[in-house]
């Protein structure tokens, strides 16, 4: 219990109004002061008794505080000692009396006094409730401490050795930080129990506070001690590297790296896995081979064109303008092509069908594709598939391998430099396979609008969206590409040229290209009409440009020497009589001119990836046992076709006047020269029948009839493919009938007019209308086999083999 004081009584003294400290009962405090109206009175309490009444401002900000700017508990100091440290300021050194209330102030200037009455020491009982309070209050304040280990121990000492509950609270609020206004609500309180109890709440809360505060700055200091660390450790591995006089070290170049990817903007998983192979190859020692390949590897996917696009062009005007600039004839691919780009403009999202172009070789498949690009303002790039078998050569290998790269599609990517090149994949019907994996299937994937947007090259390693990219196939021979890719594509099929076409193109493209390319003026070289005819005629012999376009190209160098070797020289018309001069001995005739009815010697027709081609057939037939021999490179369906003609003759030798036995007695070599091309199928079957026949009956076959047809044992003439192709064949070499088989007769839509009006076609249903057609010296054939005879046509079927050599 405390003991109880007399009523206090009020005061009159000088007030000294103070911010942002409070000053508690019983404390020695020490504070400057510098306002006027502080120091006078100051002075005033120096000149009475000492005695001033301190009090705390509620606003900090107040220069001039007045009675409503003050709190109103305060305390009565005792003034212990002053020392003047300015002109005005002074350090003031206070002891805490007692709690006191300012009643009113009665002074303003030159400062302020104010009538103070003491507050009364409130009584209470002392009891467990209470010591329970101070040692909650006690150990809070250790633990406070704690974190503040610069409170000196005899604070510790006075906080444990204070009973009285009340005093117990202003002590410890005294002596720790906290803002004025805490420290002002503890002052205000009057009672003691209520004090210790407000003060223990305070505690609480500040404790709590800075345990938070201590946490966040633990991890904060924990984070920063990491990055030191790793930037410490980096600036030695810098140290070391240049003292070893190796200055790119892997951690600069780890830096220049990280800088890098940082700028791509990348896809989140990409520029996470990306930085961690930054951090990985930082750590690898400078020169190893493992390190070389991860710079490579980082340094080729930074140079991925992950956001680098051309703008697109959508001008049709002038897409077609280009097309047209670059290429004669090709409707059906600048038709379609624009149609993709009306597509495109209606249409954000239109992923077009991939195109696939398929001719022979030199008709323009490459060249019209880098024209396409052009016009749409893409980059272009060709990647040749040609011989290409395994998977990892499109996917790329895994970059664990030695010697690993991308595969052929994201080098063309990083090639081109944009994310929607155009990429022609050439000759795709070349498409390989091995045992390492099947490249279409993975082409598959690269070509699938659904797949492509996420495509993951093997070495890359990252999702690469392709989905904007153009993809743009070519093949010679559409039979050859593999079945799922050729239905993904929309098939355009380009056939051979025919003279008058060449002839254009080489006036309006080739000709200026190629004076353009060996920096020839236009009037310096001239090419005379018949000239070019005759380079087409007799230098040439192909179903595309090609060879002409490089044998316009020797012409060329050939007068550029010329004009920097002359002095005098103007200019150069090639005429026809220069042409040997310019180009040497023919190449060509038009072979038929010159050639001769013969016996056992046939125009066949073929069709090749690379065109159409006459197709001669050799039959001998020597005295002999029986024995059939096929030479040539002759498939296995031209030999059972030959098989089938055989046959089929021995069965009509009675009407054809020839021995019945002669399978006995006479051997038979049938031949196909020419054979760099390999050939097969059926449609040499009535050729060789014809060849056969002429060879037994020793009758001559006509020079100027070529035929195609695939032959039945009971002589039926049944339909054959590539017709446009093989009358062009037929036409280059000066043949004037071409003998089809009826059932094509709806294809003879497809062939050139010029063909049309140079030869005759003549559909057959049987070899039997065959021969007097071929073989007109063949005596009484027509009669024997009378039109009306002619059986109706049985659906198309493959002859049965029946071998006999
Ligand atoms: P492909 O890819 O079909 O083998 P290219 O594209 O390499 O053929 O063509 C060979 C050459 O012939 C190129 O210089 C090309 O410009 C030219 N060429 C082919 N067709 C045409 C055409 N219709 N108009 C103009 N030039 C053509």
């Amino acid at each position: 219990m405390s003991k109880p004081t007399n009523s206090p009584e009020l005061r009159t003294m000088p007030v000294l109004a103070v911010r942002g400290l409070v000053v508690f009962p019983g404390m020695m405090l020490q504070f400057d002061i510098g306002r006027k109206k502080s120091v006078l009175a100051v002075k005033a309490a120096l000149d009475a008794d000492r005695l001033v009444f301190v009090v705390t401002q509620t606003d900090l900000s107040e220069n001039e505080p007045t009675a409503e700017d003050l709190y109103k508990v305060g305390v009565i100091a005792k003034i212990k000692q002053v020392v003047h440290t300015s002109d005005e300021g002074i350090k003031l050194h206070v002891e805490g009396l007692s709690r006191a209330e300012i009643m009113a102030v009665i002074q303003d200037e030159p400062y302020l006094i104010g009538s103070i009455l003491p507050c009364e020491e409130v009584s209470f009982r002392q009891s467990y409730k209470t010591e329970a309070l101070n040692r909650i209050a006690q150990e809070k304040f250790e633990e406070y401490i704690r974190w503040f280990r610069q409170v000196p121990p005899d604070i510790l000492l006075g906080v444990m050795q204070q009973k009285d509950s009340g005093k117990l609270a202003d002590f410890i609020a005294a002596n720790i930080s906290l803002d004025f206004e805490q420290k002002q609500c503890i002052l205000d309180e009057l009672h003691p129990v209520r004090r210790i109890v407000r003060l223990n709440e305070i505690l609480n809360d500040e404790i709590q506070v800075m345990t938070l505060e201590r946490e966040i700055s633990q991890k904060a200091q924990e984070q920063m001690d990491e990055n030191q660390r790793a930037y410490m450790l980096r600036e030695q591995m810098r140290a070391i590297a240049s003292e070893l006089g190796e200055e790119d070290n892997p951690q600069e170049e780890s830096d220049e790296l990280r800088a890098k990817i940082e700028a791509l903007q990348l896809p989140q998983v990409a520029r996470e896995k990306l930085l961690k192979e930054c951090d990985r190859f930082a750590k690898m020692p400078y020169g190893s081979h493992e390190g070389s390949v991860m710079r490579v590897y980082l340094e080729t996917c930074i140079e991925l064109p992950w956001n680098t696009a051309s703008p697109e062009r959508l001008d049709l005007a002038r897409a077609e303008k280009i097309l047209n600039r670059d290429h004669y004839g090709m409707q059906k691919v600048k038709e379609r092509f624009l149609e993709t780009l009306a597509v495109r403009k209606l249409s954000d999202q239109a992923t077009g069908q991939i195109i696939c172009l398929v001719g022979p070789p030199g008709v323009g498949k490459t060249s019209i594709a880098k024209s396409i690009a052009e016009a749409t303002g893409r980059k272009y790039v060709r990647v040749s598939l040609g011989g290409v078998r395994d998977e990892a050569d499109i996917m790329g290998h895994r970059k664990t391998y030695v010697g690993s790269m991308p595969g052929r599609i994201m080098a063309a990517v990083k090639q081109a430099g944009t994310n929607n090149p155009l990429i022609l994949l050439d000759e795709i019907d070349k498409l390989g396979q091995s045992f390492k994996g099947d490249p279409s299937a993975s082409l598959l994937e690269v070509l699938d609008p659904e797949q492509n947007s996420a495509f993951q090259d093997h070495y890359i390693d990252l999702p690469f969206d392709l989905s904007h990219v153009l993809f743009v196939t070519t093949a010679n021979d559409a039979s050859a590409i593999p079945g799922p890719l050729y239905d993904r594509m929309d098939v355009i099929t380009l056939g051979s040229y025919t003279h008058d076409e060449k002839f254009h193109i080489a006036s309006k493209y080739l000709i200026p290209k190629q004076l353009k390319k060996h920096g020839i003026k236009a009037a310096q070289l001239k090419f005379t009409p018949n000239a070019l005819h005759a380079i087409i005629e007799n230098y040439t012999r192909e179903a595309g440009v090609r060879t002409l376009e490089r044998t316009i190209g020797s012409i060329c160098r050939k007068i550029a020497k010329r004009i920097v070797s002359e002095e005098e020289f103007k200019t150069y018309s090639v005429k026809i009589s220069n042409l040997e001069e310019l180009l040497g001995p023919k190449k060509f005739t038009k072979d038929n001119a010159d050639k001769q009815d013969e016996i056992g010697l046939v125009n066949g027709l073929a069709w090749t990836s690379v065109g159409g081609e006459m197709l001669p057939i050799e039959v001998a037939v020597m005295e002999g046992t029986g024995k059939i021999q096929l030479t040539g490179s002759l498939g296995d369906v031209m030999k059972e076709s030959a098989s089938a003609a055989l046959t089929c003759i021995r069965t009509r030798a009675d009407r054809l006047g020839i021995e019945s036995d002669f399978y006995t007695k006479k051997d038979i070599h049938i031949h196909a020269p020419e054979g760099a091309v390999p050939k097969d199928g059926p449609s040499a079957g009535i050729a060789m029948a014809t060849a056969i026949t002429s060879a037994l009956c020793k009758a001559p076959i006509l020079h100027s009839v070529a035929m195609t047809g695939e032959i039945t044992l009971q002589g039926r003439v049944l339909p054959i493919g590539g017709l446009r192709e093989k009358s062009m064949a037929a036409y280059r070499s000066g043949i004037k009938t071409v003998i089809i088989p009826q059932q094509n007769v709806p294809d003879l839509a497809e062939v050139d007019q010029v063909v049309k009006d140079h030869v005759q076609f003549v559909p057959v249903r049987r070899i039997d209308e065959v021969l007097p057609l071929a073989i007109p010296s063949l005596v009484g054939l027509q009669s024997r086999e009378p039109e009306s005879k002619i059986h109706v046509e049985q659906p198309q079927q493959r002859p049965v083999p029946v071998l006999r050599q």
